[in-house]
């Protein structure tokens, strides 16, 4: 039987870790959070960005703005939110309206105020193994991989997804850590090889949103799996993984709620101490991309 690799006890090392260097700050680190309309989802995770940001003294802004807002309302608000000295970090709440492109979007926000770490810049960084702000899920995965204490160097780690948010990130941080790893997607499952690569995975992460994916039968013995994805079936929350049957193969799995989901915001709040500590000391340019001023 596997142990259960949950989110919460390890989120609450990091926010321990988090107050201190709050503490060490000259100032409250200010959260701007951008909203467009009243979508449930969006105002349950704002709800829980608030919860924690009293929790660790970080000042929680939210702007709301109505569901018709239009793309340049929102530019302008993100360039004013950049010039303003007081905030330290933004983040932009999903959905948006369909009229507004998130990948044009988020290039607006300033790299040193990008606390989700998907500007271009920062994705960049992680490409050349000199990330200060990484992605809020793969940061949270990468958290719960080293709770399990294993070494990743020469690891068959196979992820299941090629998302600009979650796998694409994820594959360039593991690569850094020397893991032989595969990327599988649509085009993996569309040609029939999903279960031969999950197969021999050593580490298994998906994200996918499709639940029971991944059959727990072609999970590998003492495989360490991470769950991220998030399906509502019948009214319960699960995985993309058939977790009854993976848990009697896994040496580790993730619980789905449970696992990923309660690290990332608390990433979120790491990601906004760095980009604080950024904006006080600019990285000088042997270290990385020059920060625009
Ligand atoms: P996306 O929809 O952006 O990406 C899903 C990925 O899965 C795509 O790369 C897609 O490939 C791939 N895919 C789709 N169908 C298959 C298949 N049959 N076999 C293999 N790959 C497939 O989702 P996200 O990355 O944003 O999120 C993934 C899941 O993780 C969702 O359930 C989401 O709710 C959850 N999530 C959870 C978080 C947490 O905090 N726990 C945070 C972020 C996400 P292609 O594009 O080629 O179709």
């Amino acid at each position: 039987m596997s142990k259960l690799l949950e989110g919460k006890p390890i989120a609450e090392k990091i926010k321990e870790e988090i107050r201190r260097e709050i503490a060490a700050l000259k100032n409250k680190p200010v959260l701007a959070s951008i909203m467009s309309g009243d979508n449930p989802g969006a105002a349950s995770y704002v709800k829980s960005q608030q919860k924690t940001a009293e929790s660790l003294g970080v000042e929680y802004q939210l702007h709301k703005l109505s569901n018709d807002t239009s793309e340049s309302a929102l530019i302008e608000l993100i360039k004013k939110l950049n010039t303003d000295k007081l905030t330290n970090g933004i983040i932009i709440q999903m959905p948006l309206p369909d009229s507004i492109d998130y990948k044009k979007i988020s290039q607006f926000i300033l790299p040193e105020k990008d606390v989700e770490g998907m500007h271009p810049a920062n994705v960049g960084k992680i490409a050349f193994g000199k990330a200060t702000i990484l992605p809020c899920t793969p940061a949270s995965v990468m958290e719960l991989l080293k709770e399990t204490g294993i070494d990743l160097y020469g690891k068959e780690i196979v992820v299941v997804g090629h998302s600009e948010i979650v796998g694409k990130p994820l594959a360039l941080i593991l690569l850094d850590k020397f893991a032989t790893v595969t990327v599988c997607h649509i085009g993996t499952s569309g040609a029939g090889k999903l279960e031969e690569h999950i197969r021999r995975a050593e580490v298994l992460i998906v994200a996918v949103g499709k639940a029971g994916l991944i059959k727990g039968e072609w999970v590998k013995e003492g495989a360490i799996v991470i769950d991220v994805g998030i399906n509502r079936v019948a009214d319960k929350i699960v995985g993309d993984v058939e977790f009854e049957e993976a848990q009697k193969r896994a040496s580790w799995i993730t619980p789905v709620p449970g696992g990923v989901g309660p690290l990332t915001v608390t990433m979120l709040m790491r990601n906004l101490v760095e980009a604080t500590k950024i904006q006080g000391h600019p990285p000088n340019q042997s270290e990385g991309c020059p920060l625009k001023k």
